[in-house]
């Protein structure tokens, strides 16, 4: 396989699954976006119509006007806690943020915003074709009894090895559909309870996520009134995720924090099949244009948009491609190949990858509860270690110094995006933190 993005010693790293940050190559931060054809307007519109509807339907939206939204939160303790030593200046200086997407409603993860754009759009199609709904206006009628007849009839499906399966089947059930969620045998047994309880089918599937996605897809085609949430090509999913975006900025106008030139905004997004975090960072680019970097977190198991967009093709490229097995505790992450519709738009817009032991993981999720009192589960702490990678590595501040970006590295913002965790269980929970205190100390 030819890793044209890579130097030997950086294949050579991601062999041996050490922890490396890689530059993307064709990385231009000039590039914003704009001339590509997803449009998170229209997302927003169908967040809009709906937020009455999603208000009747779901308690916990309700204070919020069925909008959804997470909090942003400084973390200032484990700010301390994980700067690079002998490193003073820099990163003390610089905001840090968690960007709270473990804590979303319904979902309980990053895959919330995807989710809900997606079951939102089919429900509106399936009641425009049916009569059920003018073109235009609110969209609350989707809430009445006809509406949820009608819904009732079809079956939303998905492949996932866990949060996304939670949330199209939490999300699925209480817009009124059947929910069928399609799962490695290895996910996570708690998992396939919660959703088994909330009354989701869930069938379980020999082989890895890929195997899951793949058998959901051919049972879905196979029966017209299935609709198949497709993780590796949805570009529904991939809109729902851009409205981060605005949100964020939002959050962070509010904190006081300006992003421009002299204020320079880092994100740092845990990349499973890449379609969440793409969705984020296209969103950002978008609104902040160069201001904005965006760095993606993978596993060292799993670095599948590292590898597709070192091979630099539109063919897919496994992990496997270079030896990897893909094999990680990292739920959500462990993902062998790239999304086909992510991969080639992140090519110009993503600074950068950086990949994460597992060990690391468990660390840093129990490093943040004990600094924070903030409980994710460990995929979520995939991006904890970004700022370090930064500005406290060679490769880092070289980065900062083909940018320019030296001079305001003290007037950063860094947002690290948690993805996950608020529907663990406590039992489960308990297991994490058991793993961490066993690991010791930050390393
Ligand atoms: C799904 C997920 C991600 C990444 O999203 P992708 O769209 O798969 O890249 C990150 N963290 C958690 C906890 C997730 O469940």
């Amino acid at each position: 396989m030819n890793m044209q993005g890579l130097s030997h010693e950086e294949l050579d790293s991601l062999q041996r699954q050490e922890a490396l940050l890689w530059l993307t190559p064709a990385h231009d931060p000039a590039d914003n976006g704009r001339d590509m054809p997803h449009d998170p307007a229209e997302a927003h519109a169908r967040f809009d119509r709906c937020a009455g509807l999603l208000s009747r339907l779901f308690p916990e939206l309700r204070e919020a006007g069925g909008r959804l939204s997470s909090p942003l939160t400084p973390i200032p303790t484990l700010q301390r806690h994980l700067s690079p030593r002998g490193e003073p200046g820099a990163l003390a200086d610089g905001a840090w943020f968690l960007k709270r997407d473990d804590d979303l409603p319904v979902a309980g993860s990053v895959k919330a915003r995807g989710g809900f754009h997606e079951a939102l759009a089919l429900a509106e199609r399936l009641a425009l074709e049916a009569g059920l709904l003018s073109p235009q206006g609110d969209r609350a009628a989707l809430a009445d009894p006809q509406a949820r007849a009608w819904l009732g009839r079809h079956q939303m499906s998905v492949g996932s090895t866990g949060n996304l399966g939670l949330a199209i089947g939490l999300i699925g059930i209480g817009l009124g559909f059947q929910a069928v969620v399609h799962m490695s045998s290895d996910a996570k047994a708690w998992k396939k309870d919660r959703l088994r309880r909330r009354g989701i089918t869930v069938v379980e599937h020999a082989g890895d996520y890929a195997a899951a996605v793949a058998a959901g897809r051919a049972a879905a085609q196979a029966d017209p009134l299935a609709y198949f949430v497709d993780d590796e090509r949805s570009e529904y999913l991939f809109l729902g995720y851009t409205t981060a975006a605005r949100e964020l900025l939002d959050q962070l106008q509010a904190a006081g924090r300006t992003v421009d030139a002299d204020h320079p905004l880092f994100v740092y997004l845990p990349c499973g099949v890449g379609g969440a975090p793409g969705g984020i960072a296209y969103g950002l680019k978008r609104l902040l244009g160069p201001h904005v970097h965006c760095f993606f977190a993978e596993p060292t198991a799993s670095p599948c948009m590292l590898v597709q967009l070192a091979a630099d093709t539109l063919d897919p490229v496994p992990v496997h491609a270079v030896g990897l097995d893909n094999r990680t505790e990292a739920d959500g992450l462990a993902v062998g190949e790239a999304s086909p519709l992510v991969a080639p738009i992140m090519a110009r817009l993503l600074a950068g990858v950086f990949t994460v032991q597992d060990d690391t993981l468990f660390r840093d999720a129990l490093a943040l509860e004990q600094a924070e009192g903030i409980t994710i589960e460990p995929s979520a702490a995939a991006g904890l270690r970004g700022p370090r990678w930064l500005l406290g590595t060679a490769r880092g501040r070289r980065y900062l110094q083909r940018h320019n970006l030296t001079p305001v590295a003290a007037q950063a913002t860094h947002v690290i995006w948690s993805t996950g965790g608020s529907l663990v269980p406590e039992d489960i929970r308990e297991g994490f933190r058991a793993r961490g205190r066993a690991l010791g100390t930050v390393g």
